[in-house]
């Protein structure tokens, strides 16, 4: 069996190129005479592997030098505590709660401070991003906190919220690469990098250097502490090393295909093909508000239980795969991140009409 096209929402879908590279790799990387998997990640190969996946992440989002680029584990959700437990001078944080993962980060600081929820979009099954742009921020909040691409929903906040001058933290890990970004506007961009970046058990946070100090809440472990791994260049301990040498390609890749910018014209013009036959079709329909769709993330719907059964069977076996939409909303979600090519997209499409005609 070939290659199918997965649309799964994460781990996802990586570049082929990168694959058959990272295959070519596999008993002999480099002269080396070993694979990645097996060598010292204090051994000069890998000081090179890590170092320039550092360099060529920097080149394409132009981050600064007063940010720190950690390597780390733990997925998306072990930043959930350690962004608190290092964050939380005055033990308060504000979160915007637009979906399922940004409600587990306002859940698990609870834990650790005060956390003020200061808006929502619950109240109609995050299907929209709330009016940011005059929030009541809590005066001693330590940070504001955001998922920036709602992975389950399918929505994305198109401009970030006005923090009233306070840090801004994001989780992108769905829309990671995805289009450029200006860093300086937040203090912490993180994400786990199984959605659009590599394989799953690295997670890269992008941290501005004053936010990184040894004054963190009493009883955090030395390895949730970003100093420890921020002095240590991400080899305190042994780091995903294999995981960091996957990332390292995907980056080398999206240079090749041009950058943050190619990579947006890319992405939006495979949401459009998507998105403009959800908007004329008479069985399908998207789920979110128009004004804040996501690139990477598109839910939708036939209104039908049964129907929505029939066509994640059907679309299988055609070879569109993972088309089953998140268990907490039913109907079905095509993840269309970087990698995936606009054949996949156009192939979607082709069978959504198919399924249309023969079902409505
Ligand atoms: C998948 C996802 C997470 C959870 O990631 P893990 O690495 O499994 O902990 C968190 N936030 C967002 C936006 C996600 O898409």
């Amino acid at each position: 069996m070939g290659r199918v096209y997965n649309f799964s929402a994460g781990p996802a879908v990586l570049p082929e190129a990168v694959l058959k590279s990272a295959a070519e790799e596999m008993l002999d990387y480099n002269g080396t005479g070993m694979s990645v998997m097996e060598m010292s990640h204090r051994s000069k190969a890998y000081d090179e592997i890590i170092k320039t996946a550092e360099r060529d992440l920097r080149e394409l989002m132009g981050i600064p030098d007063n940010y720190k680029v950690l390597f780390l584990q733990g997925g998306a959700s072990q930043q959930f505590a350690m962004i608190p437990m290092n964050l939380m001078k005055n033990k308060a944080a504000d979160f915007i709660v637009t979906g399922q993962w940004a409600k587990k980060a306002y859940q698990e600081a609870a834990r650790y401070g005060k956390a003020n929820k200061i808006a929502s979009s619950e109240d109609k099954t995050f299907s929209y991003i709330p009016d940011c742009s005059d929030l009541p921020i809590s005066e001693d909040a330590d940070y504001v906190y955001i998922c920036e691409n709602n992975t389950i929903y399918g929505t994305k906040f198109k401009e970030l919220p006005d923090t009233k001058g306070k840090t801004l933290v994001a989780d992108v890990s769905s829309c990671f690469l995805s289009e450029p970004v200006d860093v300086t506007k937040y203090g912490i961009i993180y994400g786990g990098v199984q959605k659009n970046i590599g394989p799953a058990g690295v997670v890269v946070v992008i941290i501005r250097e004053d936010l990184i100090t040894e004054d963190v809440l009493p009883g955090t472990p030395t390895m949730l502490t970003y100093k420890t791994h921020a002095d240590a260049e991400s080899l305190y301990n042994t780091p995903p090393a294999y995981g960091i040498y996957i990332c390292g390609k995907v980056f080398k890749w999206i240079k090749e295909m041009g950058g943050l910018e190619a990579m947006k014209a890319h992405n939006e013009k495979k949401a459009k093909i998507l998105y403009d036959f959800l908007d004329e079709s008479r069985l399908f329909k998207g789920t979110v508000v128009k004004e804040d769709r996501s690139l990477m993330n598109v839910p939708f719907v036939t209104g039908n239980e049964e129907l929505d059964a029939k066509f994640v069977k059907e679309a299988k076996a055609a070879g569109l795969e993972n088309l089953k939409g998140h268990r907490s909303v039913g109907g079905m979600r095509a993840s269309i991140y970087n990698a995936m090519p606009i054949e996949g997209v156009e192939a979607l499409v082709a069978f959504m009409r198919k399924f249309e005609e023969a079902n409505v």
